[in-house]
Parts: C-alpha cells; sequence; structure tokens
C-alpha cells in the first residue's frame, strides 16, 4: 500500500515564502517510502514546480475545472496544470463545497477530467460537526462517495487518493481520535469496495483535520490510514518533514 503526505497550502504564502517552503520539503531529509505531494496556491505553482525538480515531491492544484477549455472567466482547467508540470489536484476540498457551492456532479466530472488526463486526483470527502454530533457521519460520507463516485467508470475510483476530512476538525485544533478515524478509513474502503470490488484494498485513505506532529502517531496507527492530507502543519517545513517521518516510521 503506498503512504502519502500531501500539503494543502490554502490561500496562503507569497511567491517567495511559497518556494523557500518548497525548497525545504525537497531539499529535506526525507524518509524513504512516502509519497509527498504539496499543494500551493495557482500563481505559484510554476515556481513550485521547478523548486521541486529531481526532488521526487509532486506538486498538486488545490482545484481545476472539468472542461479542457473554454468561456469560463477565473477557472483553471487539467490540461493547463498539466502543462505547467503538476501532478495530482485536490478536489471537493470542504471549503470548496462549503463557500464554491462544488456539488458532487462537480466533483466527479473534475475527477473524470484528472483521470484522462493522468493526474493524480486526491478526492475529499468527510461530516459536519452537527452530523457527527447526531450521528449521521456515516450516512452523510456514504452519501458523498455514492454521488460523487457512483456513476464514474472504475478505472477512475480505481485510480482515486481519498482524503477523509472531517469538517469539524479542519484549520480547528480538534481532530478525529485515531479510533474515529480509523473506523471511518474502514467504511469508506468497504464502500469503494462496493464500486470497485478487491482493487478498493489499493486506494490510499489520506486522514486530513488538524494532523500534526503531536497527534499524527497515533492518527496514522489505524491500518486503513495511509497517510495525510495536511493543512496548517504544512506551512512549515520543519513539521511537514516530520510528519512525513512519522508516517515513514509507523507504516514501515
Ligand atoms: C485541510 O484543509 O485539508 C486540512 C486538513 O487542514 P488542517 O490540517 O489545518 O486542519
Amino acid at each position: 500500500m503506498r503512504t502519502i503526505l500531501a500539503g494543502n497550502w490554502k490561500m496562503h504564502t507569497d511567491r517567495a515564502d511559497a518556494v523557500a517552503l518548497a525548497q525545504g520539503v525537497a531539499r529535506g531529509e526525507r524518509a524513504a517510502g512516502v509519497e509527498v505531494i504539496v499543494a500551493p496556491p495557482f500563481p505559484y505553482l510554476e515556481a513550485v514546480v521547478a523548486a521541486c525538480e529531481g526532488s521526487g515531491v509532486v506538486v498538486a492544484a488545490q482545484n481545476c475545472h472539468a472542461e479542457p477549455q473554454g468561456a469560463y472567466t477565473g477557472e483553471v482547467s487539467v490540461p493547463m496544470l498539466k502543462d505547467l508540470g503538476v501532478g495530482a489536484c485536490i478536489v471537493g476540498h470542504s471549503e470548496r463545497r462549503q463557500y464554491f457551492n462544488e456539488t458532487d456532479a462537480a466533483v466527479a466530472a473534475k475527477l473524470e477530467a484528472l483521470h484522462g488526463a493522468g493526474l493524480q486526483p486526491i478526492y475529499c470527502c468527510g461530516e459536519g460537526q452537527a452530523e457527527r454530533e447526531t450521528g449521521r457521519h456515516f450516512d452523510v460520507v456514504g452519501a458523498q462517495l455514492k454521488e460523487a463516485l457512483g456513476k464514474l467508470d472504475r478505472a477512475v475510483v480505481r485510480g482515486l487518493v481519498v482524503a477523509y476530512e472531517p469538517v469539524w476538525a479542519i484549520g480547528t485544533g480538534l481532530n478525529a481520535t485515531a479510533e474515529q478515524a480509523q473506523e471511518m478509513h474502514a467504511f469508506i474502503r468497504k464502500e469503494l469496495g462496493r464500486l470497485i470490488g478487491d482493487s478498493a484494498q489499493d486506494v490510499p485513505i489520506l486522514y486530513g483535520g488538524s494532523c500534526k506532529p503531536s497527534n499524527a502517531e497515533d492518527l496514522f496507527q489505524g491500518p486503513d490510514v495511509n497517510g495525510g492530507l495536511i493543512g496548517g502543519a504544512s506551512l512549515e517545513a520543519g513539521s511537514f518533514l516530520q510528519l512525513i517521518a512519522i508516517a515513514a516510521r509507523v507504516k514501515a
């Protein structure tokens, strides 16, 4: 099974900070066996691709448009990302669902476009606080998976990296317990199994939500937790490198 650590820089950094952070990750001492991805803001993708060249660090976008080109003012297509040397893309992050009304149908179209172009999609799902508190978290995540992935070609689903990100844990300092993470990851793998059978065993499922060096050791223990999608703790090369080292140790 692949182990992956992906850093979502969101709308942070300026050009100089982005390049310095990328160099810190790319040149830092990194344990073998962990795939490393960084997702800077759109304007810095090209500079970060250059900073990561030859290091094995894959550069991801945080969003894309499903159409290859057209009259979509302000949008960025998958071929444009590929042209820049981008290798992956986060899709369906809760902040995009919440602030930009991204629907499961839009998510599905983006996953298809990325698959077609050979970029690695990182598909995000996760429940909100009220849904967790009322015990509806499995229903909500199950519905998200069904809506976004249910109609996709099996090859697209087989090629996904999935990120489970409980919305109540993103940027809040709250994190799921290791038990909560593992049980949801196992559930997601079971649901993926309905779509792609045994191949679900090979789909990496990352945990995201206030994951940091002080809690990663626990969170990464779960057999269905195959790494992390990291926000805040990826904005500092030292803490991101620590997370990579922890993942390498726990998953060895
Ligand atoms: C994220 O936004 O993908 C995320 C997990 O953020 P944080 O680690 O800051 O909670």
